[in-house]
């Protein structure tokens, strides 16, 4: 049997998510911000820094209350505005990871959809903890704020209100989200990512998202056509 590799050290881990992310165009320019949390310890990025040249002394380590455990030796660093963003997803829902994205295709989601964003029948939705391909996957959008810290307690009630929603769309801006650990909350963003593009395609090609497809058979018609084929 393979032993179960051993689990990278969270520092490390958000200088390596911060690259591969940049490369995908997440948190590029200082945006964005990638959060790791374990054994009762909170890993965050910097704030306002190159995402992609971070080394792991960049990093904040803070409590469950974000009270800072240990700086990095470079005083022009600080803490992360989105830090009052990621405790909420630590304490609301229990997150092991955040992912705070400036992704293109969020920021055009929030202007093809009002207050909620709405997708159902879609392959990629089953990346998402608890959805299948007939569901709908619902995401609230809250709206901006001039600064980031001023989006908590919207982002709180949002939480509250849609409790099956693994991110928090921010109109203009961009979206937050979360996984039980860093492996459910980096798949849940390339899976979120994936259908906001494909939302805002569909959009533009006149198609509605929200829309199930004529030709595709509810979940008991489905049933019932198994249960026929079996009797043949
Ligand atoms: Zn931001």
């Amino acid at each position: 049997m393979t032993p179960t590799p051993p689990l990278p050290d969270p520092a490390e881990l958000i200088v390596g998510l911060c690259r591969q992310f940049y490369d995908l165009g997440w948190v590029s320019g200082t945006g964005g911000g990638v959060s790791v949390r374990e054994n009762g310890r909170i890993w965050i990025a910097p704030s306002g820094v190159q995402k992609e040249r971070m080394t792991a002394g960049d990093i904040f380590v803070t409590d469950d209350e974000g009270r800072i455990l240990r700086a990095p030796a470079r005083e022009d660093l600080k803490l992360s505005a989105c830090t009052p963003l990621f405790l909420h997803a630590y304490r609301l829902r229990q997150a092991g990871a955040v992912i705070h994205s400036h992704g293109m295709h969020a920021l055009l989601a929030t202007l093809a959809f009002d207050r909620v964003l709405r997708v159902t029948h879609l392959e990629m939705m089953k990346g998402i903890t608890g959805l299948g391909y007939h569901d709908e996957l619902v995401v609230p959008i809250i709206e901006n704020t001039a600064h980031e810290c001023d989006l908590a307690d919207a982002m709180a009630d949002a939480m509250r209100a849609h409790p099956a929603s693994h991110a928090v769309l921010v109109r203009r801006h961009g979206v937050y989200i979360w996984g039980r650990d860093w492996v459910a909350a980096k798949t849940h963003a390339e899976c979120y990512h994936y259908l906001f593009e494909a939302a805002v395609r569909m959009v533009s090609l006149g198609f509605d998202p929200a829309k199930a497809p004529h030709s595709a058979p509810r979940p008991e018609e489905a049933r019932d056509a198994r249960e026929l084929v079996g009797q043949r």
